[in-house]
């Protein structure tokens, strides 16, 4: 039986996709390597968002090549889509695919498309999605299993590459989400992660345009599922009646992930996201209304071109304010084909940098005080596998708190802790039922 190995890069959606990938293997009787050094096939499921993330991409298309000279080495994913010429240059490197190519991955190889040469397949991307949710063993031994149930992007937000690599918005039908579900809850998962690339929007071109809200009621109506997570929902796509369900439905956990990207309109104009700072505001108060224990997240870029001073201080202030309980915090990066790289009021690297760690100081000073607030209470969590990268004492509560408990426990229990201590670094429990 011949092993494989792949090798994921970027986001949620990315790391479903690789899922898949292990699924259409495993249907075929392959098993997954333990690392790339014992693997006959290593497949990179490659990300462009950044220039660094293509910077690593490279570094370890060349390591696995280095390492394992003999594995059929192939490439896929967004900086497969974006860049295939530059990849297949590379050393080692006997095929790549692109992102609408994906989904055939396993047939391609089998066909025999892995040549002594680098060969690049590639094509348009097609309306529709395959939807292939993990079976236990192509989960890469995740406690909470990913179902993408939406791809592609309609929206041009001027600094993103991820219209142009994953392509227009599409959804899989609810029928194929729900019995996706249900497997993983008879295989006896307790949380599912939905992830999608713009996951507000799902449903907008099936039959009937079932939205995001009504897939979720279908689904919460069928007995069973422990937990349902959702990954990061765009403001703009944001339907409040998901807040409510999260209100009434204990299985929707109260987390939220909502990318501000900037407090400042005129940046907001510029990144071409259509909504004000007010609105986000007045969108987190809403859910911290109804929801007074939610976790709620959101992305920060600074540095965006023309990014003056006062911008920063209202991305600041806005935050400060705000009732987020973490931020992620990225720097701009110009993507080539995408608006902004043409635009040149550069914002000095120093700058940028300096931004980035003001930020990412306000969101732990903002995650601490979040995390305060439960100091002697209880929350419901999951357990969590030392597969998630965090240790095998964890527990992820319901509102996105990850809890270290005193002694290793089973992944995949559901709990209740009792927060005993929120220190700057991390947050302390202890398990009482479950
Ligand atoms: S909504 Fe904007 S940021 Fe999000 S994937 Fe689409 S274009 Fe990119």
């Amino acid at each position: 039986m011949s092993k494989f190995f792949v090798c994921t890069f970027g986001c949620r959606c990315n790391q479903a996709d690789s899922d898949a990938i292990r699924e259409s293997f495993c249907r075929r009787s392959m098993s997954e390597a333990e690392t790339h050094l014992d693997a006959e096939l290593v497949v990179v499921n490659s990300c462009t968002v950044t220039q660094r993330t293509d910077r690593q991409v490279r570094q370890m298309v060349r390591r696995i090549h280095r390492e394992n000279p003999k594995a059929r080495l192939v490439v896929t994913g967004c900086y497969a889509e974006r860049d295939p010429q530059a990849l297949a240059a590379m050393g080692g490197v006997s095929l790549v695919v692109g992102n609408a190519e994906r989904e055939r991955l396993q047939e391609l190889i089998q066909n025999g498309a892995c040549g002594a040469t680098a060969s690049i397949i590639r094509s348009p991307f097609s309306g529709g999605m395959a939807f292939l949710p993990p079976s236990a063993p192509a989960t890469g031994g995740k406690t909470r299993p990913l179902i993408k149930l939406q791809d592609g992007c309609d929206a041009r937000c001027s600094y993103c590459i991820v219209p142009f690599v994953r392509g227009p918005a599409r959804s899989a039908h609810p029928d194929a989400v729900i019995a996706g579900i249900e497997r993983l809850v008879g295989a006896g998962y307790r949380e599912i992660v939905l992830t999608g690339v713009n996951l507000g929007s799902y449903g907008r071109k099936l039959d009937g345009f079932p939205t995001l809200l009504d897939l979720l009621r279908r689904v919460l109506s069928v007995p069973g599922p422990g937990r349902l997570r959702l990954s990061s929902i765009e403001p703009m796509r944001f339907s409040r009646g998901v807040a409510r369900l999260a209100a009434e439905d204990p299985r929707l956990p109260p987390h939220f992930h909502i990318p501000l990207q900037s407090g400042s309109d005129r940046i907001l104009r510029r990144m071409r996201r259509p909504y004000t700072a007010d609105r986000f505001l007045d969108l987190a108060g809403y859910i911290r209304e109804i929801l007074p224990d939610a976790g709620i997240g959101s992305d920060v870029m600074v540095g965006f071109p023309g990014e003056r001073d006062d911008d920063f201080d209202k991305t600041f202030e806005l935050v400060q304010r705000s009732p987020l309980t973490y931020l992620h915090v990225f720097p701009f990066s110009a993507r080539d084909g995408t608006a902004a790289a043409a635009m040149t009021e550069h914002v000095p690297e120093v700058v940028v940098r300096e931004r980035v760690r003001i930020m990412r100081e306000l969101s732990q000073a903002k995650n601490l005080e979040f995390r305060r607030r439960f100091v002697g209470r209880s929350l419901p969590g999951i357990t969590l596998a030392k597969e998630e990268g965090v240790g095998d004492a964890v527990v992820l509560t319901e509102n996105y708190i990850a809890a270290r408990v005193p002694k290793p426990v089973e992944p995949n229990r559901l709990v209740t802790v009792r927060i005993i201590e929120a220190h700057p670094d991390y947050t302390r429990a202890e398990i009482q039922l479950g």
